[in-house]
């Protein structure tokens, strides 16, 4: 099995946090399709044949192209690669896109699961975000996605932003409740170069984020998922049972996946590579050269146990010893495993470690002090 990723580089607005690639100049929409389409058909050989089982529209705002735009791209996957076993097509969406008449169309594509950009169900947390959308369209999108028959629903939630009380943050948690969504990821705003938000903080005109504030409402959140039975499966994912995320998950079981579009990432166990950042050049090279534009990395053994030691400390399923020994023949260091148990960050039953409540907070630093060296 394998996943397809398509990146959509475009927004309406830029958020003050975000430091993924996308572009505000629609303009060049149609070219962009198309060298998508193109670069489908030239990476036809990547994944050797796997089945497809997922595909994924992220950005970006993939909700800002049409339905049909959507369902071409759809067209090419189709037409190179093997979907029989498709189980999940997730589409990336903006509340303020998710409107009857999109969701209506939506209904004629093959999409089966919406992942909603929501962030919050405070206004002036949306504002200083610069999101694009408002409370109200919020509530819209969720009810007329239910309405038309979207079960699977996930939707993004923001923690860590300037007055949010830990009243506030339970609040979000409940009102979510209120939708019956089945899934959602949670992340700590986090100051990323080359932002506004960055600049706002070094300009003096913000002041710096509370890490503290966020620690306690991560742990507020893992506390109010369980009780309200929700998976915490992966560090920012909760979903119920049934619910989880598979394209995401695969990722984290290390199964392989194709990205398509700038920026977008691959991963086919021997090698990672990465897209150019930048629309214009991916739309010459794909077009005009007929070439991928693209930096490829092969993956040492550290690099291959290093990956999987990142991504499974991250999961509820652990990071299975065992199977570092079969795969790659090494160990990692006893002694600092032994170091964090006694720390009460890492626990261990039979041969998989799991990171504690605790551990969660230092995920990161933990894995990186598991990771070998070559
Ligand atoms: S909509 Fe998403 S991708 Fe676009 S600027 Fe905002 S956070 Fe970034």
């Amino acid at each position: 099995m394998a996943g397809i990723y398509i990146h959509i580089p475009f927004c309406k607005k830029a958020c003050n946090y975000c430091n993924f690639h996308f572009s505000t100049s629609l303009a060049s929409k149609s070219h962009l399709i198309e060298a998508i389409k193109e670069e489908l058909r030239l990476q036809a050989s990547y994944l050797q044949n796997h089945a497809i089982d997922t595909i994924y529209f992220g950005g970006g705002t993939p909700s800002l192209l049409s339905a049909e735009e959507l369902q071409s791209i759809f067209a090419s996957i189709e037409r190179y690669y093997s979907i029989n076993e498709l189980k999940e097509f997730t589409l990336e969406a903006n509340p303020d896109d998710l409107d009857a008449n999109y969701l209506n169309a939506l209904q004629n594509t093959s999409v089966n699961r919406l992942s909603i950009g929501v962030q919050s169900f405070k206004e002036a947390d949306l504002l200083f975000m610069n999101r694009a959308h408002s409370i109200q369209q919020v509530d819209y999108a969720l009810k007329c996605a239910q309405d038309k028959g979207f079960t699977n629903i996930s939707i993004d939630l923001i923690y860590g932003t300037p007055n949010l009380s830990m009243k506030e943050w339970e609040q979000h948690l409940n009102t979510m409740l209120t939708y019956e969504i089945p899934h959602f990821s949670s992340y700590g705003l986090t100051v990323e170069p080359k932002t506004t938000l960055a600049h706002q903080i070094k300009t003096k005109q913000l002041p710096a984020l509370n890490p503290d504030e966020a620690a306690q409402q991560f742990l507020l959140l893992i506390d109010w998922a369980k009780e309200n039975n929700f998976d915490h499966y992966e560090i920012s994912n909760f979903g119920k049972p049934g619910a989880h995320a598979i394209h995401n998950t695969n990722y984290w079981k290390g199964i392989p996946y194709l990205g398509i579009g700038p920026s977008a990432h691959s991963f086919n166990h021997k090698s990672r590579q990465w897209n150019i950042a930048n629309n214009q050049v991916y739309i010459k090279s794909i077009l005009q050269d007929q070439t991928i534009p693209a930096t490829e990395e092969e993956l040492s053994l550290a690099d291959q146990v290093n990956e999987y030691v990142m991504t499974s400390l991250r999961t509820m399923w652990g990071c299975d010893l065992d199977k570092i020994k079969n795969t790659w023949h090494t160990t990692l260091d006893t002694v600092i495993i032994e170091k964090y148990i006694q720390q009460q960050l890492l626990t261990q039953h039979q041969q998989t470690i799991f990171l504690s409540k605790q551990g969660k907070l230092f995920a990161d630093a933990i894995a990186a002090d598991l990771f070998i060296v070559s």
